[in-house]
């Protein structure tokens, strides 16, 4: 297998272009001196395009529906939109964002919330590795998209994904950025659609966006505020300016959009909490991730005493011993999830006296069971590769990464999905 990391960019362009003129004369005995210009031209018969796949965090199909987003609309017009997107659990922003990359369900991939404690590294995971070197492997397990490209002799280039600022399997995307939330949106679509642009000097094959604004303003404003409704619309407003960048770029026609969200966002208040402090003996118990489900460790010999104790008070929540959590939650393999997890009904906040009365609460949160509708995303997708104005029910994101990897012509890793599922809003 060819490391590509080591592998300078030109070589790999180069590869690129004389495999496009080795197909070119295989199907049209053609010569080949330059096939510089005519790469986007001279594809494959089963060349679905490029993918460029974005992730609007935390925005829900209601959204779309209740405000005015005539650039989602136009996209949705020329493209397949899902009713929402059925998440992983639990339903945080890393777990969601890299299983829809490794098609793995968390207990399989490792990432099993934003922040966590590995008490086998002893070192704490938070929106990231503690530092960023090859000791990121032992965090993120499967294989991101992205290193399946690579490892293929296809381009990946990252603007912001959890996960693709590490180094994985020993493979890092051609390009990529350290998360950085101060890069303006704008800046953010410029630098990708270079990196995407047929002429340009890296011309990936599959890349990625993020904007984080929709998720920030649902915690701080509640999901159904005015604050959110003007951050949608001001969101579509990105996606209609890179909508003409793509027409500028000539990317209209090949690249296939695929805008997602990992998540919904549920309305909170001060008369749903669920003080854990209450209900158990704190000193007995560390705690992995605290809401809205409580991922409890319990000291040496305790985990019966904890659990006995949160199941006689089983009052706004549900409370498992880890092997017996149902296996619709696929929640219970990894090592790093702990003995005892407490999962808060919709809208309930789990925390602690003193916590509360220091911190208090957002106005939204998200994390709970991936099943209720509010904690579904979204998915739109448009393209060479997608059928045209069409509307389906709800897809499931476990299922993206072998979508992704059939439309850019990938061999898949080992993964939890199934093309067969979602194959039905391909155009072919
Ligand atoms: P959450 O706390 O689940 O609402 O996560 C959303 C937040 O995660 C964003 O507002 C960012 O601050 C952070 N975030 C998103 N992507 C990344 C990333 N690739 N690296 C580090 N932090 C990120
Ligand atoms: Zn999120
Ligand atoms: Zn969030």
């Amino acid at each position: 297998m060819i490391n590509h990391i080591e592998m300078p960019n030109n070589i790999k362009t180069y590869i690129k272009r004389y495999l496009t003129c080795f197909f070119s004369v295989a199907l049209f005995i053609s010569g080949c001196s330059d096939v510089d210009t005519d790469r986007e031209t001279e594809i494959q018969s089963d060349d679905r395009g490029a993918v460029l796949l974005i992730s609007i965090d935390g925005l829900m199909t209601e959204y779309m529906e209740r405000n005015e987003t005539p650039n989602l609309d136009w996209i949705a017009r020329r493209g397949v939109l899902a009713e929402s997107m059925e998440m992983v659990f639990p339903t945080k922003t890393f777990p969601t964002h890299y299983s829809i990359v490794t098609g793995l369900y968390p207990e399989n991939h490792g990432i099993i919330s934003n922040s966590f404690r590995d008490y086998e590294l002893d070192a704490l995971f938070s929106y990231g590795p503690p530092d960023n070197g090859p000791e990121d492997d032992l965090w993120w397990g499967g294989e991101p998209i992205w290193v399946t490209a690579e490892n293929q002799s296809q381009t990946a280039a990252t603007m912001f994904w959890p996960g693709s600022d590490s180094e994985i399997k020993g493979v890092r995307p051609t390009r990529f950025k350290d998360y950085d939330g101060s890069i303006p949106n704008l800046a953010r679509i410029d630098t990708v659609l270079s990196w995407l642009d047929p002429s340009g000097d890296v011309q990936a094959d599959f890349a990625t966006l993020y904007f984080s604004d929709v998720d920030s303003y649902g915690h701080r404003y509640g999901p159904n505020s005015e604050e959110v409704n003007n951050m949608v619309e001001e969101t579509d407003q990105w996606i209609g300016y890179l909508l003409e960048r793509m027409q500028e770029t000539g990317l209209e026609e090949r690249l296939n959009l695929i805008i997602v969200s990992d998540h919904g966002m549920a309305e909170l208040s001060d008369e749903r909490l669920i003080f854990l402090d209450d209900l158990i003996d704190m000193e007995n118990v560390d705690i992995v991730d605290w809401t809205p489900v409580a991922m409890i460790r319990p000291e040496e010999g305790k985990t019966q005493e904890v659990y006995e104790a949160l199941k006689e008070n089983e009052q706004n929540f549900t409370v498992y011993l880890r092997e017996e959590l149902p296996d619709v939650y696929r929640f219970r393999e990894h090592y790093r999830i702990p003995d005892i997890i407490m999962i808060a009904d919709l809208g309930y906040t789990i925390t602690t006296h003193s916590f509360y009365n220091q911190r208090g609460i957002s106005a939204g949160n998200h994390g709970y069971d991936h099943r209720l509708p509010e904690m579904h995303g979204f998915f739109l997708a448009k393209g060479p590769a997608f059928l045209t104005d069409e509307q389906t029910g709800t897809v499931r994101a476990i299922h993206l990464y072998e979508l992704m990897t059939y439309i850019l012509g990938l061999e898949p890793a080992i993964n939890d999905g199934v093309l067969d599922e979602i194959r039905h809003i391909l155009n072919e």
